[in-house]
Protein backbone atom coordinates (compact mmCIF):
# COMPACT_ATOMS: atom_id res chain seq x y z
CA UNK A 1 0.00 0.00 0.00
CA UNK A 2 1.31 3.43 -0.72
CA UNK A 3 2.08 5.75 2.12
CA UNK A 4 0.05 8.79 2.48
CA UNK A 5 1.74 11.01 4.80
CA UNK A 6 -0.01 14.48 6.48
CA UNK A 7 1.76 18.08 6.97
CA UNK A 8 4.74 17.60 5.48
CA UNK A 9 7.04 21.00 4.43
CA UNK A 10 7.10 21.43 0.79
CA UNK A 11 10.04 23.35 1.43
CA UNK A 12 12.96 20.19 0.58
CA UNK A 13 10.55 20.07 -2.81
CA UNK A 14 11.52 23.81 -4.91
CA UNK A 15 13.84 25.13 -6.39
CA UNK A 16 13.37 28.63 -4.10
CA UNK A 17 13.04 26.27 -0.97
CA UNK A 18 9.72 28.29 0.20
CA UNK A 19 6.29 27.30 0.85
CA UNK A 20 4.19 25.64 3.54
CA UNK A 21 3.12 22.20 4.23
CA UNK A 22 0.97 19.68 2.22
CA UNK A 23 -2.21 18.52 3.85
CA UNK A 24 -1.29 15.49 2.12
CA UNK A 25 2.07 13.72 0.44
CA UNK A 26 3.11 10.69 -1.41
CA UNK A 27 5.98 9.76 -3.27
CA UNK A 28 4.84 6.58 -5.48
CA UNK A 29 7.55 4.37 -6.95
CA UNK A 30 5.33 2.40 -9.70
CA UNK A 31 2.55 3.12 -10.98
CA UNK A 32 0.74 0.74 -9.16
CA UNK A 33 1.06 3.22 -6.28
CA UNK A 34 0.61 6.18 -8.05
CA UNK A 35 -2.86 4.95 -9.21
CA UNK A 36 -3.91 4.12 -5.90
CA UNK A 37 -2.85 7.71 -4.42
CA UNK A 38 -4.71 8.66 -7.36
CA UNK A 39 -7.93 7.08 -6.66
CA UNK A 40 -7.60 7.59 -2.82
CA UNK A 41 -7.61 11.89 -3.52
CA UNK A 42 -10.55 11.32 -6.20
CA UNK A 43 -12.63 9.10 -4.17
CA UNK A 44 -12.21 11.94 -1.22
CA UNK A 45 -12.16 14.68 -3.45
CA UNK A 46 -9.41 15.86 -2.58
CA UNK A 47 -7.77 17.94 -5.13
CA UNK A 48 -4.38 16.93 -5.96
CA UNK A 49 -1.16 19.06 -7.64
CA UNK A 50 1.79 16.52 -9.19
CA UNK A 51 5.32 18.12 -9.18
CA UNK A 52 8.39 16.88 -9.90
CA UNK A 53 11.70 18.41 -9.66
CA UNK A 54 9.96 21.52 -8.40
CA UNK A 55 11.96 23.78 -10.50
CA UNK A 56 9.05 25.60 -12.22
CA UNK A 57 6.92 26.28 -9.15
CA UNK A 58 5.84 28.92 -6.61
CA UNK A 59 4.37 27.00 -3.80
CA UNK A 60 2.17 28.95 -1.45
CA UNK A 61 3.69 29.81 2.41
CA UNK A 62 -0.15 28.78 3.25
CA UNK A 63 0.91 25.36 1.91
CA UNK A 64 -1.59 23.19 0.05
CA UNK A 65 -4.77 21.71 1.45
CA UNK A 66 -4.74 18.54 -0.63
CA UNK A 67 -2.60 16.05 -1.99
CA UNK A 68 0.67 16.21 -3.43
CA UNK A 69 2.13 13.61 -5.30
CA UNK A 70 6.25 14.19 -5.54
CA UNK A 71 7.38 11.65 -8.62
CA UNK A 72 11.11 11.90 -7.41
CA UNK A 73 11.28 8.25 -6.82
CA UNK A 74 8.86 7.49 -9.72
CA UNK A 75 11.70 6.72 -11.76
CA UNK A 76 13.05 4.40 -14.31
CA UNK A 77 14.52 4.20 -17.71
CA UNK A 78 13.31 1.65 -20.51
CA UNK A 79 13.37 -0.08 -23.68
CA UNK A 80 16.39 1.82 -25.12
CA UNK A 81 17.21 1.01 -29.09
CA UNK A 82 18.78 2.22 -32.08
CA UNK A 83 16.92 1.51 -34.96
CA UNK A 84 16.24 3.12 -38.71
CA UNK A 85 18.70 5.89 -37.79
CA UNK A 86 16.44 6.77 -34.28
CA UNK A 87 17.44 6.25 -30.57
CA UNK A 88 14.48 5.74 -28.50
CA UNK A 89 13.60 4.96 -25.27
CA UNK A 90 10.92 5.54 -22.50
CA UNK A 91 10.92 6.75 -19.00
CA UNK A 92 8.80 7.44 -16.32
CA UNK A 93 7.26 10.72 -16.05
CA UNK A 94 9.98 11.19 -12.70
CA UNK A 95 12.82 10.05 -14.44
CA UNK A 96 15.37 13.11 -13.73
CA UNK A 97 16.00 15.00 -17.14
CA UNK A 98 19.61 13.66 -16.55
CA UNK A 99 18.87 10.59 -17.08
CA UNK A 100 18.01 11.08 -20.21
CA UNK A 101 20.74 13.06 -20.88
CA UNK A 102 22.98 10.21 -20.26
CA UNK A 103 21.38 8.30 -22.55
CA UNK A 104 21.52 10.73 -25.83
CA UNK A 105 25.30 11.26 -24.32
CA UNK A 106 26.05 7.29 -25.35
CA UNK A 107 25.08 8.05 -28.23
CA UNK A 108 26.76 11.46 -28.83
CA UNK A 109 23.45 13.19 -29.61
CA UNK A 110 22.77 16.88 -29.78
CA UNK A 111 19.81 16.08 -27.74
CA UNK A 112 22.30 15.49 -24.78
CA UNK A 113 23.96 19.35 -25.62
CA UNK A 114 20.09 20.59 -25.15
CA UNK A 115 18.99 19.11 -22.12
CA UNK A 116 22.63 19.85 -20.23
CA UNK A 117 21.66 21.88 -17.43
CA UNK A 118 17.95 21.64 -17.71
CA UNK A 119 17.15 20.72 -13.95
CA UNK A 120 13.92 18.80 -13.28
CA UNK A 121 12.73 15.65 -14.11
CA UNK A 122 10.77 14.46 -17.49
CA UNK A 123 7.14 15.24 -16.97
CA UNK A 124 8.17 18.60 -15.85
CA UNK A 125 10.42 19.15 -19.46
CA UNK A 126 6.86 18.01 -21.04
CA UNK A 127 4.73 20.11 -19.11
CA UNK A 128 6.39 23.18 -19.59
CA UNK A 129 7.55 22.44 -23.51
CA UNK A 130 10.91 23.23 -21.58
CA UNK A 131 13.11 24.75 -24.28
CA UNK A 132 16.48 26.44 -24.47
CA UNK A 133 16.90 30.10 -25.85
CA UNK A 134 20.24 29.25 -27.77
CA UNK A 135 20.14 28.69 -31.55
CA UNK A 136 20.87 24.51 -31.36
CA UNK A 137 18.88 21.70 -32.44
CA UNK A 138 16.66 20.32 -30.47
CA UNK A 139 15.66 22.97 -28.51
CA UNK A 140 12.62 22.46 -26.93
CA UNK A 141 10.91 19.02 -25.63
CA UNK A 142 8.66 18.75 -28.14
CA UNK A 143 11.19 17.81 -30.72
CA UNK A 144 12.54 14.82 -28.52
CA UNK A 145 9.09 13.28 -27.59
CA UNK A 146 7.35 10.35 -29.48
CA UNK A 147 4.42 9.85 -26.85
CA UNK A 148 3.37 10.95 -23.71
CA UNK A 149 1.26 8.83 -21.49
CA UNK A 150 -1.52 9.82 -19.17
CA UNK A 151 -3.34 8.53 -15.70
CA UNK A 152 -7.02 9.57 -16.46
CA UNK A 153 -9.43 10.88 -13.85
CA UNK A 154 -11.30 7.55 -14.81
CA UNK A 155 -8.15 5.69 -13.39
CA UNK A 156 -7.02 4.23 -17.07
CA UNK A 157 -3.29 4.81 -19.15
CA UNK A 158 -4.12 6.76 -21.94
CA UNK A 159 -1.17 7.16 -24.54
CA UNK A 160 -1.13 10.18 -26.37
CA UNK A 161 1.05 10.39 -29.79
CA UNK A 162 3.21 13.74 -30.23
CA UNK A 163 0.85 14.72 -33.19
CA UNK A 164 -2.05 14.67 -30.40
CA UNK A 165 -0.90 17.23 -28.17
CA UNK A 166 -0.35 21.10 -28.92
CA UNK A 167 3.25 21.78 -27.94
CA UNK A 168 3.51 25.62 -27.72
CA UNK A 169 5.91 28.25 -25.91
CA UNK A 170 6.08 26.77 -21.91
CA UNK A 171 3.17 24.60 -22.28
CA UNK A 172 1.73 21.48 -23.95
CA UNK A 173 -1.68 21.41 -24.42
CA UNK A 174 -4.23 18.19 -24.87
CA UNK A 175 -3.37 15.54 -22.21
CA UNK A 176 -5.30 17.21 -19.51
CA UNK A 177 -6.71 16.28 -17.16
CA UNK A 178 -4.93 13.65 -15.88
CA UNK A 179 -1.00 12.88 -14.33
CA UNK A 180 1.59 12.09 -17.10
CA UNK A 181 3.15 9.03 -16.06
CA UNK A 182 5.65 7.90 -18.91
CA UNK A 183 6.88 9.44 -21.61
CA UNK A 184 8.18 8.05 -25.45
CA UNK A 185 11.79 9.49 -26.71
CA UNK A 186 12.76 9.60 -30.40
CA UNK A 187 15.61 11.30 -31.97
CA UNK A 188 17.28 11.07 -35.19
CA UNK A 189 20.68 9.31 -34.45
CA UNK A 190 23.66 11.75 -35.82
CA UNK A 191 26.76 11.47 -33.88
CA UNK A 192 28.32 14.34 -33.06
CA UNK A 193 32.02 13.82 -32.32
CA UNK A 194 32.23 17.11 -30.46
CA UNK A 195 29.45 16.14 -27.78
CA UNK A 196 31.73 16.66 -24.96
CA UNK A 197 32.86 19.96 -25.85
CA UNK A 198 29.35 21.57 -26.54
CA UNK A 199 28.21 20.30 -23.33
CA UNK A 200 30.91 22.31 -21.56
CA UNK A 201 30.12 24.77 -23.70
CA UNK A 202 26.57 24.93 -22.74
CA UNK A 203 27.28 24.68 -18.86
CA UNK A 204 29.94 27.25 -19.05
CA UNK A 205 27.24 29.32 -20.38
CA UNK A 206 25.04 29.07 -17.76
CA UNK A 207 27.38 29.49 -15.38
CA UNK A 208 28.35 32.98 -16.46
CA UNK A 209 24.61 33.99 -17.50
CA UNK A 210 22.63 32.06 -14.77
CA UNK A 211 22.59 32.55 -10.89
CA UNK A 212 22.57 28.86 -11.14
CA UNK A 213 24.82 28.65 -7.29
CA UNK A 214 21.32 30.23 -5.56
CA UNK A 215 17.92 29.19 -5.20
CA UNK A 216 15.57 30.26 -7.93
CA UNK A 217 13.01 28.98 -10.20
CA UNK A 218 14.76 29.40 -13.38
CA UNK A 219 12.98 32.46 -15.93
CA UNK A 220 10.27 33.68 -13.63
CA UNK A 221 8.01 35.37 -16.83
CA UNK A 222 7.71 34.17 -20.39
CA UNK A 223 9.08 36.36 -23.15
CA UNK A 224 6.47 38.35 -24.25
CA UNK A 225 6.15 38.69 -28.12
CA UNK A 226 8.87 40.54 -29.53
CA UNK A 227 10.20 41.29 -25.99
CA UNK A 228 12.29 38.95 -23.74
CA UNK A 229 11.41 39.69 -20.37
CA UNK A 230 15.20 39.40 -18.79
CA UNK A 231 16.24 42.79 -20.80
CA UNK A 232 13.26 44.25 -19.95
CA UNK A 233 13.48 44.12 -16.40
CA UNK A 234 17.21 45.04 -16.62
CA UNK A 235 16.23 48.29 -18.73
CA UNK A 236 14.62 49.51 -15.72
CA UNK A 237 17.37 48.99 -13.42
CA UNK A 238 15.47 46.09 -11.72
CA UNK A 239 18.58 43.78 -10.90
CA UNK A 240 19.12 43.76 -7.30
CA UNK A 241 15.59 45.36 -6.56
CA UNK A 242 14.36 43.13 -3.04
CA UNK A 243 11.39 42.68 -1.09
CA UNK A 244 11.96 40.97 1.56
CA UNK A 245 14.62 37.80 0.91
CA UNK A 246 13.60 37.71 -2.98
CA UNK A 247 16.22 39.90 -5.48
CA UNK A 248 16.32 40.47 -8.47
CA UNK A 249 19.73 38.27 -10.12
CA UNK A 250 21.72 40.47 -10.32
CA UNK A 251 23.09 38.32 -13.33
CA UNK A 252 19.97 37.97 -15.03
CA UNK A 253 17.03 39.88 -14.73
CA UNK A 254 14.67 37.37 -15.07
CA UNK A 255 15.31 34.94 -12.81
CA UNK A 256 14.16 35.90 -8.79
CA UNK A 257 16.71 34.50 -6.17
CA UNK A 258 15.63 33.94 -2.29
CA UNK A 259 17.86 33.88 0.46
CA UNK A 260 17.29 31.81 3.34
CA UNK A 261 14.65 34.24 4.89
CA UNK A 262 12.54 34.40 1.55
CA UNK A 263 9.08 33.16 1.25
CA UNK A 264 6.49 32.75 -1.03
CA UNK A 265 4.96 35.65 -0.83
CA UNK A 266 7.78 37.96 -1.07
CA UNK A 267 8.56 35.99 -4.18
CA UNK A 268 4.99 37.12 -5.82
CA UNK A 269 5.39 40.67 -4.14
CA UNK A 270 8.60 41.23 -6.57
CA UNK A 271 6.63 39.43 -9.22
CA UNK A 272 3.52 41.82 -8.92
CA UNK A 273 6.18 45.06 -8.24
CA UNK A 274 8.08 44.37 -11.63
CA UNK A 275 4.74 42.98 -13.70
CA UNK A 276 3.48 47.02 -12.53
CA UNK A 277 6.65 48.28 -13.43
CA UNK A 278 7.13 46.95 -17.02
CA UNK A 279 3.65 47.89 -17.67
CA UNK A 280 4.29 51.97 -16.95
CA UNK A 281 6.94 51.56 -18.67
CA UNK A 282 6.12 49.70 -21.71
CA UNK A 283 2.60 48.95 -21.70
CA UNK A 284 3.40 45.16 -21.78
CA UNK A 285 2.64 42.39 -19.56
CA UNK A 286 4.72 39.84 -17.97
CA UNK A 287 2.66 36.45 -17.71
CA UNK A 288 4.72 33.92 -15.02
CA UNK A 289 6.44 31.44 -16.79
CA UNK A 290 6.52 29.46 -13.27
CA UNK A 291 3.28 27.99 -11.85
CA UNK A 292 1.30 29.20 -8.55
CA UNK A 293 0.49 26.36 -6.22
CA UNK A 294 -1.53 26.76 -3.86
CA UNK A 295 -3.57 30.06 -2.56
CA UNK A 296 -1.76 33.46 -2.22
CA UNK A 297 -2.79 37.21 -0.96
C1 LIG B 1 18.40 27.27 -12.53
C2 LIG B 1 17.23 26.96 -13.42
C3 LIG B 1 17.40 26.97 -14.80
C4 LIG B 1 16.32 26.70 -15.65
N1 LIG B 1 16.52 26.70 -16.99
C5 LIG B 1 15.48 26.45 -17.82
C6 LIG B 1 15.66 26.47 -19.25
O1 LIG B 1 16.75 26.69 -19.76
N2 LIG B 1 14.57 26.22 -20.02
C7 LIG B 1 13.34 25.94 -19.49
O2 LIG B 1 12.40 25.72 -20.26
N3 LIG B 1 13.14 25.92 -18.15
C8 LIG B 1 14.18 26.16 -17.31
N4 LIG B 1 13.97 26.14 -15.96
C9 LIG B 1 12.62 25.88 -15.44
C10 LIG B 1 12.34 24.39 -15.13
O3 LIG B 1 13.55 23.75 -14.75
C11 LIG B 1 11.74 23.63 -16.31
O4 LIG B 1 10.51 24.15 -16.70
C12 LIG B 1 11.57 22.16 -15.98
O5 LIG B 1 11.21 21.46 -17.14
C13 LIG B 1 10.52 21.90 -14.90
O6 LIG B 1 10.65 20.56 -14.51
P1 LIG B 1 10.27 20.13 -13.02
O7 LIG B 1 10.35 18.66 -12.93
O8 LIG B 1 11.07 20.89 -12.05
O9 LIG B 1 8.74 20.60 -12.99
P2 LIG B 1 7.90 21.12 -11.74
O10 LIG B 1 8.39 22.49 -11.38
O11 LIG B 1 7.88 20.10 -10.67
O12 LIG B 1 6.45 21.22 -12.40
C14 LIG B 1 6.18 22.11 -13.47
C15 LIG B 1 4.71 21.99 -13.85
O13 LIG B 1 4.45 20.67 -14.32
C16 LIG B 1 3.43 20.03 -13.55
N5 LIG B 1 3.79 18.61 -13.46
C17 LIG B 1 4.98 18.11 -13.01
N6 LIG B 1 4.97 16.77 -13.09
C18 LIG B 1 3.77 16.40 -13.60
C19 LIG B 1 3.16 15.15 -13.93
N7 LIG B 1 3.78 13.98 -13.77
N8 LIG B 1 1.90 15.17 -14.44
C20 LIG B 1 1.23 16.34 -14.63
N9 LIG B 1 1.76 17.56 -14.32
C21 LIG B 1 3.01 17.59 -13.82
C22 LIG B 1 3.44 20.75 -12.22
O14 LIG B 1 2.19 20.64 -11.55
C23 LIG B 1 3.75 22.18 -12.66
O15 LIG B 1 2.58 22.80 -13.15
C24 LIG B 1 15.04 26.41 -15.10
C25 LIG B 1 14.88 26.39 -13.69
C26 LIG B 1 15.95 26.66 -12.87
C27 LIG B 1 15.75 26.63 -11.38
Amino acid sequence: MVEIKENISLKPYNSWKVGGEAKYFVQPTNKEQLKEAYSWALEKDIEICVIGGGSNVLLSDKGFDGLIIQTSKFSELKNEKLENGFISFAALSGTSKSEALKVFLKHKSMAAIFLTGLPGDIAGGVVMNAGVGTNTQPKEFTEIVEWVEVLKPDLTFKTYKHSDLDWVYRKTKGWQPGIVTEVGFKYKHEPIDEVGKLMREATKRRIRTQPINKPSGGSTFKNPEGYTSGALIDGLGLKGFTIGGATVSEKHANFLVTDETGTAQDLLDLIKHIQVKVKEAHNVSLETEVRLIGDFE
